[in-house]
């Protein structure tokens, strides 16, 4: 079938990104069942939310800048502040959620918006996108492990649909809470909060 040297190339790029998704599927899959019967342990520890937000941002914010999307960053909590937290794992949560906002934008210039505000013990991540945005029906089912909404099942966008079921689970063994808010057409707003380190000096 693969007559000329440019079918050749075609048909071996498409083997190669079916390979990759492939590969994708299994380490998503092998995550969620080793956190689902608990075999990782969490390491968690102390760490500064600006410098941490920023860590974990390096790695997306080449992929914001070639695809002309503005991304704003907003910390409302005293400076200093750190979180208690498994850095690897809330990382993934942190990907997923950006990942999606990125993958669902829809329009000629993408904002995604990331605030964190205080609320006591934990603080709340919040991410806002312009995007496709989510039927309202459909919303309370984005968490179900395997769940893709029917326009994403019908785009060119790959995923497994088991992201934001592996955020919820990190999230909530973290303490934390994670939900989506959504009109469709005009964008999503996914938020989830995270425990702050308690500082032992301020105990007493
Ligand atoms: P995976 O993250 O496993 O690669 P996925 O992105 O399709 O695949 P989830 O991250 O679990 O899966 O999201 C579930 C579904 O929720 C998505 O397929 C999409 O339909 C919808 N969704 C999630 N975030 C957004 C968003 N920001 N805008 C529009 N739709 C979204
Ligand atoms: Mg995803």
């Amino acid at each position: 079938v693969a007559a000329t040297p440019d079918r050749m190339n075609k048909y071996i790029s498409t083997i190669r990104n079916k390979a990759d998704d492939m590969a994708n599927l299994v380490n998503e899959l092998s995550l969620f069942a080793q956190i689902y019967n608990k075999e990782i342990e969490y390491k968690k520890g102390g760490v500064e939310i600006d410098e941490y937000i920023s860590r974990c941002m390096s790695n997306l914010s080449l992929d914001l800048e070639t695809r002309k999307i503005d991304f704003l960053y907003r910390n409302d909590v005293e400076k200093g502040t750190c979180l208690y937290i498994d850095e690897e794992k809330i990382k993934r949560v942190f990907y997923n959620v950006i990942g999606n906002a990125y993958k669902y934008i829809d329009k000629d210039l993408g904002m995604i918006f990331l605030h964190i505000e205080d609320a006591g013990k934990m603080v709340w991540v919040r991410i806002t996108d312009n995007g496709s945005g989510i039927e309202k029906d459909e919303l309370p089912l984005i968490f179900e492990r395997f769940y893709r909404t029917d326009s994403s099942r019908n785009s060119k966008t790959g995923g497994t649909g088991l992201g934001l079921a592996i955020a919820k689970k990190i999230i909530e063994d973290h303490g934390g809470q994670i939900y989506a808010e959504s009109e469709k057409g005009k964008g999503t707003k996914i938020s989830f909060s995270l425990p702050k380190k308690v500082d032992e000096k301020k105990k007493i």
